[in-house]
């Protein structure tokens, strides 16, 4: 198996090839074809296990794909992550792989000044990675429009709802197109991550 058969296009495959990235792990061999094809998916992978990139790769692909027949602007894809560390380990990824893809980043989350996360998301940056609380705060002051919304990824479900969070997932529910791909990854899949999903 090499990352040449998944259906990857040529700007994300030089960037995996200049990580050093030879094969991909299991959760990617998996994963990665049916995010292509347009599938929901639900994905049961610890951290280690080239989970991000299972989602990441793929996503970025279409992101490059359909920026380059629409020339579309708007948010198009949230990853809801529940940790700021999670978030900038995302963004870290994303930045690698998306080397030679043109696409707008933002990072949302707390501890930090908003400003700079609210420029982002009225700009409508493309890609939005973001920790529910944070979010939900910029939402509620109006400065989220995800009506364009194309992909939503829930990496580590199982631990955002351990934290709470269960609320946001609603609130967001509420104002995202229902038509939509969906992927979601958990270490565990209890009953209720099976139901959220
Ligand atoms: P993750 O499970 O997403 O936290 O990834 C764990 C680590 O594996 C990260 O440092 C990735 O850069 C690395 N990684 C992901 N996919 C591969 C791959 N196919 N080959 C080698 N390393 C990888």
């Amino acid at each position: 198996m090499s990352f040449e058969t998944l259906g990857l296009g040529p700007n994300l495959l030089r960037a995996i090839k200049e990580s050093g990235y030879e094969t991909p792990t299991p959760i990617q061999a998996s994963s990665i074809p049916l995010i292509l094809e347009g599938r929901d998916l639900t994905g049961i992978a610890q951290t280690g296990t080239g989970k991000t990139a299972a989602f990441t790769l793929p996503m970025l692909e279409k992101l490059d794909d359909r920026a380059k027949k629409s020339g579309r602007t708007g948010t198009r894809a949230l990853v809801l992550s529940p940790t700021r560390e999670l978030v900038v380990q995302i963004g870290e990824n994303v930045s690698t792989y998306s080397k030679y893809v043109q696409l707008r980043v933002a990072q949302v989350y707390g501890g930090v000044g908003e400003g700079p996360q609210k420029q982002a998301l009225r700009r409508g940056d493309e890609l939005v990675i973001a920790t529910p609380g944070r979010l939900m705060d910029l939402m509620d002051q109006g400065c989220v429009d995800f009506s364009g919304l194309e992909y939503l990824v829930l990496d580590e479900a199982d631990r955002m709802m351990d934290m709470g969070f269960m609320p946001q997932l609603r609130q967001l529910q509420e104002i995202i197109p229902n038509k939509r791909q969906n992927m979601l990854f958990s270490a565990t899949f209890p009953p209720r991550v099976e139901r959220l999903a």
